[in-house]
């Protein structure tokens, strides 16, 4: 009924959140061709029973991963030209009539289930300043290129509107990570989902939905939105097989309130030592696993000696 892998994600959903329901919520999210009739109420009530047989408390910090994807719109240029055939020509700046601007954004927190959108029917300018307030509040934020796309994006309109935005954010790109681990034959987001076999993304009408939103058409704007939310999940769906293959940018067992030495990705302290290895200038690195994710991570050898420790007096220091 529940597979192994069905608990294990149980298991490290029950150390991020005290929230049982939540956590069935995203059983029949994340496993949905399994759970897809089965009802909340009895997913909760294994969930629950699974916290009290393996007595697993949940940390008072959550896990603040945040994911996000931006639509934007086209510049609109004013072209002279004494041929009309295309000579794949660099248009120049001063030909720009209309400036391209943030349409819409969709973000959501991991394991959470709403996407949620903010459009430009509120202003750019508003738009900005909430999704920087939301972006401030995590710990990371992940995007498809959104180190190279949609951060820099939103900072060049930011700096527009006058809306303050930090310099740097802690982030994790899955195109970086794609491109830098493995040798997929695309590193595109919808190449990957169907590659991991958890869905592309949706066929959308292309530049005609465009042209339609920046005319107004409302209708069109929602479905825009509705593409938006979608990657949004693809990309959390495709951040969740990269991650036990992939470094971590950032650690949330750290972050979270926990040691150094338990794991970086889900903050679980259900891990193994895996390997020893000296780097070539001789000093002695540890190859760590966690049980519940399957995170693989180093850790320094005063890392691991704290650890051993800790496992033993349930305190780092002696
Ligand atoms: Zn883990």
């Amino acid at each position: 009924m529940y597979t192994k892998s069905v608990n294990e994600f149980i298991r490290v959903r029950l150390e991020q959140t005290p929230n049982n329901t939540q956590i069935a919520r995203d059983v029949k999210n994340k496993f949905s061709s399994i759970y897809k009739d089965k009802e909340l109420e009895a997913i909760r009530k294994y969930v629950s029973k699974t916290r009290e047989r393996l007595q697993i408390e949940a940390k008072n910090v959550p896990i603040r991963r945040l994911f996000f994807d931006i639509e934007t719109s086209y510049y609109e240029l004013r072209v002279k030209t004494f041929s009309l055939r295309n000579y794949q020509r660099y248009y120049n700046h001063n030909d720009i009539e209309k400036d391209s601007k943030v349409i819409c954004i969709s973000y959501k927190w991991q394991y959470e289930d709403e996407v949620h959108t903010l459009d430009w029917r509120m202003g750019e300018k508003k738009m900005l300043k909430a999704f920087i307030k939301i972006l401030g509040g995590s710990d990371e934020a992940i995007g498809h290129n959104g180190d190279n796309f949609d951060l820099k994006y939103l900072r060049m309109r930011c700096i527009a509107n006058g809306v303050l935005m930090f310099p740097t954010y802690r982030t994790l790109d899955t195109l970086k990570k794609a491109r830098s681990g493995f040798r997929f034959a695309s590193n595109k987001l919808d190449y990957l989902g169907k590659f991991f076999g958890v869905g592309g993304k949706e066929d959308n009408p292309g530049f005609k939905m465009w042209e339609d939103v920046v005319d107004g058409n409302v209708e069109m704007l929602e479905k825009m939105i509705s593409y938006c939310e979608r990657d949004v999940i693809l990309l959390e769906d495709v951040y969740f097989i990269l991650s036990p293959f992939i470094t971590h940018n950032n650690n949330f067992s750290v972050l979270t309130g926990g040691k150094k030495f338990f794991c970086p990705e889900c903050a679980s302290e259900d891990v193994i030592m895996h390997k020893t290895y000296s780097t070539p200038m001789g000093i002695i690195r540890r190859n760590m696993k966690c049980s519940s994710c399957k995170k693989q991570y180093k850790i320094s050898n005063k890392d691991y000696l704290a650890w051993l420790r800790y496992q033993v007096n349930g305190n780092e220091v002696e």
